[in-house]
């Protein structure tokens, strides 16, 4: 019988396809005692789904374009190699004989000793293979619960709406790569940063859908609609036909949007506004072009980092800052230095200790820089090198006070000395700081007076005013770009800048949602930078607005205190 589960819709789009659900194996995997004659069959059973498991990667592998970053292939060939291990391909095997049980049970066994083992070493290397071993075997258990269950096991993703607890965002960029072709999970929001990149590669997602895993079955058609946040498990004829006709409209209405493609990014009054892409991944400079960004107002560089064990060097990270300068017109490329931490961790640099109680609040982006210093400094010239190809911006998340700024310059111009001396071309550069934290944004005048740009960051604005975990669904309904509190320190910041003449954009997804355009164009705000797949409609927005009609309902709503009248008078805004 057809099931609607409400959740937040966090990408929009429609996929319709069978469910492919990713239990918690733990769950799953009970000891079951097995006769002596049962043992043959086991093993069989066993060795079938280690050989899936590692037919399946190696599909994966073959498959990928060949672009696809070396971190990705790379980790790739670790799994098959594991795989391949006698302790993963073997040794489950004669723990089924010698105690006689169920494979699920024996390899859940061999997987805790391995990772016991890894977790003794004091490498950090090496202790992160634990996490490898947990994802590969948890491969093969996804293997042993799928028997039987399907037309689709050749074809593992592709196509299929992935419904899982939860998705980081390394595991998704390999699920993506795997074909899926939308994302439910019970937990994360729209500020996670799995959600984000689920926009930016146009994956239809919802996120915290209470009880998924339980009322979602395995191979069940599902449609899911990620702009209402609502899946429909097992949907009658008619639903489909509606989605179908939806999926029909919307391919339309991207084909109307492709008009504004070509025209400059103005208000009908004449103001130009700088229209800028954030780029996660090397694969959005396409589109980011195609849709006329003018440069790149936020490059996460964290994204070089997942999904490997040994953090990239500074001559690979040169070549990947490289690939993106001068690539989009005269715009420059704003290189944001790492933001790990929270809910993008790294094995090899992880905050350990108390910033794991609460990782948004502790050793993350620029507080984790400063603590390594060698490694900050190694990013450092390799974006410093990437100066001499073209304009390029260097961006520091997370600042919270002047001690912190100084602490950068003084690193940036230690790495820009260094390769003078080495005689290693180094080309004029901005430096920019992100206005993310309150404390930032209330000191905005002192950062505008000593930085050359600032870029806001809403998603972690937000997230540190209100106090909400931007990836805990459960504070969710607190979200809110509307709320006074964060208008205010938005127009502080605005005002700031201005008094100063320090040059300021707006990159977080709050700058992408064509709910906030006019009211931030109200606010002073002219440069904005948005996933590349939210170009067009931005620009739609800002082409069809007229900024001496708008100021005096933006006073209205900065005089407003009252969530449902702040809601209304922007709605009133949106409509004339
Ligand atoms: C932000 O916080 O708004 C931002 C753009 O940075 P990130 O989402 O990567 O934390
Ligand atoms: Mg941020």
């Amino acid at each position: 019988m057809a099931l609607a589960i409400y959740g937040t819709g966090v990408s929009s789009g429609i996929a319709i396809g069978r469910a492919h659900v990713v239990r918690g194996r733990r769950l799953d995997t009970q000891e079951h005692p097995i006769e002596p004659d049962q043992v043959d069959r086991e093993v069989r059973r066993f060795r079938l789904a280690v050989g899936r498991a590692s037919e399946d990667l190696r599909r994966v592998r073959r498959q990928l374009p060949a672009d696809t970053p070396v971190e990705v292939t790379e980790f790739l060939d670790i799994h098959v190699l594991m795989l391949e291990d006698s302790s993963i391909a073997d040794a489950p095997a004669e723990i089924i004989a010698e105690q006689q049980c169920n494979a699920e049970w024996a390899i859940n066994l061999q997987c805790d000793r391995l990772k016991a083992v890894f977790e003794e070493m004091e490498d950090p290397y090496i202790r992160s293979r634990a996490n490898d071993v947990d994802q590969v075997i948890g491969r093969v258990l996804n293997q042993l619960a799928a028997e039987g269950a399907d037309d689709y096991v050749g074809e593992h993703y592709r196509g299929l709406v992935l419904v899982a607890e939860d998705v980081d965002p390394a595991s998704f960029l390999l699920l993506y790569q795997e074909g899926i072709a939308g994302l439910v999970t019970e937990h994360g929001g729209p500020l996670s940063h799995t959600a984000i990149l689920a926009r930016s590669l146009k994956m239809p997602a919802v996120m915290g859908l209470r009880n998924a895993l339980r009322l979602i079955n395995e191979g069940e058609l599902v449609v899911l609609d990620g702009q209402r946040g609502v899946t429909l498990a097992d949907p009658g004829r008619t639903v489909q036909r509606h989605y179908r006709e939806k999926l029909r409209q919307e391919s339309a209405r991207q084909s109307l949007l492709q008009q504004v493609r070509r025209q400059p990014t103005q208000t009908v009054d004449r103001c130009p506004i700088r229209l800028q892409a954030n780029v996660d991944l090397a694969e959005d400079m396409a589109l980011a072009k195609l849709n006329g960004a003018q440069g790149v107002g936020l490059f996460r560089t964290e994204y070089l980092f997942l999904n490997r064990e040994i953090p990239p060097d500074e001559e690979e990270q040169f070549q990947a800052y490289a690939a993106l300068v001068g690539k989009l017109g005269d715009g420059a490329t704003t290189i944001r230095t790492l933001d790990l931490g929270a809910d993008k961790q790294v094995d090899s640099i992880r905050a350990s200790g108390s910033s794991m109680i609460n990782p948004a609040l502790g050793l993350r982006a620029v507080r984790l820089c400063l603590s390594e210093q060698e490694m900050f400094l190694c990013q450092l010239r390799a974006i410093l090198r990437a100066t001499a190809l073209g304009p390029v911006n260097i961006l520091i998340p997370m600042l919270c006070n002047t001690q912190e700024l100084f602490q950068v310059k003084s690193l940036v111009q230690q790495a820009e000395r260094e390769l003078r001396a080495e005689q290693v071309p180094v080309g004029p550069y901005q430096l920019g700081g992100m206005i993310e934290v309150p404390a930032a944004a209330l000191s905005a005048r002192t950062f505008a007076k000593n930085l050359d740009f600032l870029s806001i960051g809403t998603n972690d604005l937000i997230q540190y005013t209100l106090a909400i975990d931007r990836i805990d669904d459960q504070v969710g309904y607190l979200y809110d770009p509307l709320h006074p509190a964060v208008l205010k320190l938005l127009q502080i910041t605005l005002d700031a800048a201005g008094a100063v003449g320090t040059p300021v954009s707006l990159c977080g997804e709050m700058a992408a949602d064509t709910t906030y355009t006019r009211l931030l164009l109200g606010l002073g705000l002219r440069d904005f930078s948005v996933s590349p797949a939210r170009l067009l409609e931005v620009r739609q927005v800002v082409n069809s607005t007229d900024l001496s009609v708008i100021s005096r309902l933006t006073r209205r709503i900065m005089r407003a205190s009252h969530p449902a009248r702040i809601a209304a008078l922007v709605r009133e805004l949106n409509e004339v």
